[in-house]
């Protein structure tokens, strides 16, 4: 098999089988068509004008059925190439923890989602996502179950998102990102909220711990941007404001840059 060649000696290994096996083919073939052609007796006479054509067809058949195998090997190969290559594009942009989309998945798509938004002349939302104090509860009832709440948060965030075709990803530690295109500013504020509310209703559990956690979200809206870091910083820095205002809420940047300006 293809993905057994590590080395180039095994390149050449599995050429030489391949030659052998073919030749082997070529010979059991030749003869089997030579006997029908000819008849089984070796010393009968056969006029040198049957022979030349009789050859010329025998190595037409052969040739022919000998590439239509290899082409065909050489499909199945690269449909197997190609399934692998697609499988390894969704690993690298799926979160291990969460299955959820990671940071290099999130921003591929929200890439294309961001244009084809601006394309549709809509507005485009993005939210950035903390869990609160989330280090304490890694103190307090260990990593693993640290892990356990990631699991819950994502989950709540996948079945709200994929709900209303929204983009979601775990875009780093602690930290969830989520796109929306075609909603309008306000509606989109009562979906964060609605959110960091379904959060903070979530209980999390095993046999010995129960917990509930919350959120603090940055909101920032768009029109006709087309750089996503640049909403995705402004988003974060809506995050911060949400964090320094204490968490637990929705900071939207529109609102915030009002109220630094005033
Ligand atoms: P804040 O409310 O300001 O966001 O405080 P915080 O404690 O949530 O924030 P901080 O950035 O201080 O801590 C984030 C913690 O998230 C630290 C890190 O150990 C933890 N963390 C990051 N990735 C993982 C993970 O995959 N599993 C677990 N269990 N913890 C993680
Ligand atoms: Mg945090
Ligand atoms: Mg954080």
């Amino acid at each position: 098999m293809a993905n057994h060649i590590i080395t180039h000696r095994d390149a050449l290994r599995h050429t030489a089988a391949r030659s052998a096996v073919s030749m082997g083919l070529t010979v059991v073939l030749t003869l089997s068509l030579c006997l029908i052609q000819f008849g089984p007796d070796p010393d009968a006479f056969v006029r040198a004008g049957f022979v030349t054509k009789s050859s010329i067809i025998i190595s037409m058949i052969i040739s022919g059925l000998l590439t239509a195998g290899l082409s065909y090997r050489s499909a199945l190969v690269m449909l197997e190439l190609a399934l692998a290559r697609a499988e390894l594009l969704r690993i690298s942009g799926t979160d291990q923890l969460t299955g959820l989309l990671n940071r290099r998945g999130f921003d591929q798509a929200a890439e294309s989602a961001l244009a084809k938004a601006q394309e549709a002349n809509v507005p485009t939302t993005v939210l950035m996502c903390d869990i609160d104090r989330f280090k304490a509860i890694n103190d307090q009832f260990g990593h693993e179950f640290g892990d356990k709440v990631l699991i819950a948060i994502a989950e709540v965030l996948r079945s709200f998102a994929e709900r209303r075709q929204m983009l979601v990803a775990r875009h780093g530690g602690e930290e969830f990102a989520i796109l929306m295109t075609g909603v309008s500013k306000e509606r989109a504020a009562e979906y964060a909220e609605e959110l960091r509310q379904a959060c903070a209703d979530k209980e999390i559990s095993n046999e010995q711990i129960s917990a509930c956690v919350t959120i603090s979200i940055g909101l920032a809206g768009c029109h006709g941007e087309t750089e996503l870091a640049k909403v995705m910083r402004i988003a974060d820095q809506a995050l911060y404001a949400a964090k320094r205002r204490g968490r637990n809420r929705v900071v939207r940047a529109d609102v915030l840059a009002d109220s630094i300006a005033a």
